[in-house]
């Protein structure tokens, strides 16, 4: 139906470029301009030259290098810190430093407990979208992991003497395991690190967070959660769709389209979930979204139910995709959305001001397909 591009803000005050003055709650485009939305906004394309800027190394190149300046103890109980070590030298190095710290501690009065670790959510993408909470924390932490999905305009907050560690786990690079990543979080902590796991959105929704909170709890680390702003709340916002609205949307439900097991049919949840009068939300969709769309209307939504795919919402390469539930998917496929892309199904979707059928002025978006 349609394809539409975030372009330049100007304030809400301002005039289009029909001259008629815009009277939303939030801001309006400009103008139609050509934007280079392949760039992306988010850390998996520029992780390796951050390591290259801190010099940091992956296992891979380690390998190279001879093996006598990295020998290997065989003891058990360092398997865990050389695990940690053979990825990242410079990690070692920086463990090492933060332990001698904490021993030297105690000797000068000062305080020797574990460090702290926080899972800081950081939004959709747009660095406004932070709480002065997280900023703060992210400002003072000592070491920082972070996800795929933590924007680099989020990245450029943190401290000139942290260390960062990408931590994502699509970059078709090494990465992370899930295991790993709770290692480094609990050797760092218990070194006396303020440790910060940023994740993108809210770390409680769809973010592992529970997991990493887990195990930390359970290693006796004080773990402290910093809300972010979840993609779903960040987008609607955005494209001002109210996601719960009097009459028309009573509940909303956010659902994953991922499988756990990797399957392509995770979507036992359609049956119930076809709910006119709730607004549907969709992490992870964009592969399941043909079946998940079939099944909804199978189970009784309505074909024409609006809908809407947004990829890298709140960032300046936000492209949006509006449709009716039948030609979401077809229309999904032509627009070449890529993840992330998040998707909004329900009736809200049409009280947009950018919603194409809408009588308010959606003109002042591109229509590309
Ligand atoms: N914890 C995150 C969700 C992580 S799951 C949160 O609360 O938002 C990853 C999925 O979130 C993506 O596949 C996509 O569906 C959605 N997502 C996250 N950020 C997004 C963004 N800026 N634009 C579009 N979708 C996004």
């Amino acid at each position: 139906m349609a394809l539409v591009y975030k372009l330049p803000y100007v304030s809400s005050s301002s005039s289009s470029s029909s001259g008629q003055n815009f009277k939303h709650f939030f801001s309006i485009p400009k103008t139609i301009c050509s934007l280079n939305y392949k760039a992306s906004p988010f850390t998996e394309k520029h992780s390796i030259e951050r390591y290259q800027r801190d010099h940091w190394l992956y296992k891979n190149q380690l390998d190279y290098q001879s093996s006598s300046s990295c020998p290997l103890p065989s003891d058990k109980e360092s398997i865990r810190e050389n695990d940690i070590a053979l990825q990242l030298p410079e990690l070692r190095k920086l463990l090492q430093v933060l332990r001698g710290k904490r021993m030297s501690c105690g000797k000068d009065g000062g305080k020797c407990g574990p460090g702290n670790v926080f899972l800081v959510g950081t939004g959709p993408g747009h660095p406004e979208l932070l709480t002065l909470k997280a900023v703060r924390v992210i400002q003072k932490a000592d070491l920082l992991l972070y996800d795929r999905l933590v924007s680099n305009d989020v990245l450029d907050l943190v401290g000139p003497d942290a260390r960062l560690l990408y931590v994502g786990k699509t970059a078709g690079y090494h990465s992370r395991t899930q295991e790993e990543i709770h290692e480094l979080l609990l050797s760092f902590a218990e070194a006396g690190a303020t440790v910060v796991r940023l994740k993108g959105g809210d770390p409680l929704v769809f973010g592992r967070g529970g997991e990493e909170m887990d195990f930390l709890q359970q290693q006796r680390i004080q773990v402290k959660v910093i809300p972010g702003i979840t993609a779903a709340s960040g987008i609607a916002a955005e494209l001002g769709i109210p996601l719960t609205h009097r009459g028309v949307a009573n509940s909303v439900r956010f659902l994953t389209g991922h499988s756990r097991k990797g399957g392509t049919d995770p979507l036992f949840v359609a049956e119930n979930a076809a709910d006119p009068d709730s607004t549907l939300v969709v992490y992870m969709g964009l592969a399941t979204l043909p079946s998940l769309a079939l099944k909804l209307m199978h189970h009784g939504l309505p074909a024409d139910t609006p809908a809407a795919a947004v990829e890298r919402g709140t960032t300046p390469q936000q492209r949006v995709v509006f449709a009716e539930l039948k030609d979401l998917a077809d229309e999904i496929a032509s627009a070449e959305l890529v993840s992330p892309t998040l998707i909004v199904i329900g009736k809200v979707v049409a009280l947009s001001p950018f919603w194409p059928h809408s009588s308010k002025e959606a003109s002042c978006f591109l229509e590309a397909v």
